[in-house]
């Protein structure tokens, strides 16, 4: 099997597996840019439940823009409260709604270089929003599940640290086709299989195509991150 068919195996069979798990918290918000870009700010170091508990309570009182700047201070942190450094993202929630209706007309914008200028969004929230707000996939989001799993199934050299760099690795070995999910897939998949600590490599539908890079076995059946040893 050559690398080309190997990692088009592996893609097939995380699609196929995928059609049973539940949609990561932002799917929620396809196509609806000024939502994908607040709750994508909101979701940094935060779990998919709370991201989306927080969201659906601001969005229930505020969707747009000029709208969000009607509400007080407390109505925003209150409602981001379950999300963590809600304090900061409730002030930046403020920030991006005020430069939204300044600069942008109340449009969210549909550039890279334009998106990493609004306080509280860096590059993997910037991509997050072309991906879920636009539908534009020139980019793979990097989060934890996909730094992880595309370096142990060899993908990436585990030596690439930062999200730009793994993207760009990641783009030279899997087809366009496969960008605009990996990330989906990769949350899905970290989440129900390789997890963080112990990966289910046992039962993984991708042990024959996987070098499982970074992983132990640390009794029979039961496998370990290195990092955690
Ligand atoms: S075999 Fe193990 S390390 Fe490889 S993808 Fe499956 S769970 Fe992850």
């Amino acid at each position: 099997m050559t690398e080309a068919e190997r990692v088009r195996e592996i893609y097939k069979r995380i699609e196929q597996a995928a059609k049973d798990w539940p949609t990561t918290s932002l799917d929620y918000f396809q196509e609806e840019p000024f939502k994908a870009l607040i709750a994508g700010m909101l979701s940094a170091q935060t779990r998919e439940e709370q991201t989306l508990a927080a969201a659906q309570a601001l969005f229930a009182l505020a969707d747009s823009p000029d709208d969000m700047l009607k509400l007080t201070d407390e109505q925003i942190l209150q409602a981001v409260r379950p999300v963590s450094y809600f304090q900061s993202k409730a002030k930046y929630v403020r920030e991006i709604c005020q430069r939204l209706v300044e600069v942008y007309d109340g449009v969210v914008p549909h550039t890279l270089d334009d998106l990493i200028t609004f306080r509280g969004v860096g590059w993997k929230v910037a991509v997050l929003t072309l991906q879920v707000g636009f539908g534009i996939h020139d980019d793979i989001t990097v989060d934890v599940h996909v730094n992880r799993i595309s370096k142990r199934l060899g993908l990436v050299a585990p030596s690439v640290k930062q999200p730009a760099k793994i993207n760009e690795a990641l783009k030279l070995v899997l087809p366009r086709a496969f960008w605009a999910h990996w990330n989906s897939y990769m949350v899905q998949f970290g989440r129900e299989v390789c997890k963080p600590t112990y990966p289910q490599c046992a039962s993984c539908f991708l042990r024959d195509l996987c070098p499982q890079i970074g992983v132990v076995e640390v009794a029979p059946g039961r496998f370990k991150s290195e990092a955690y040893l």
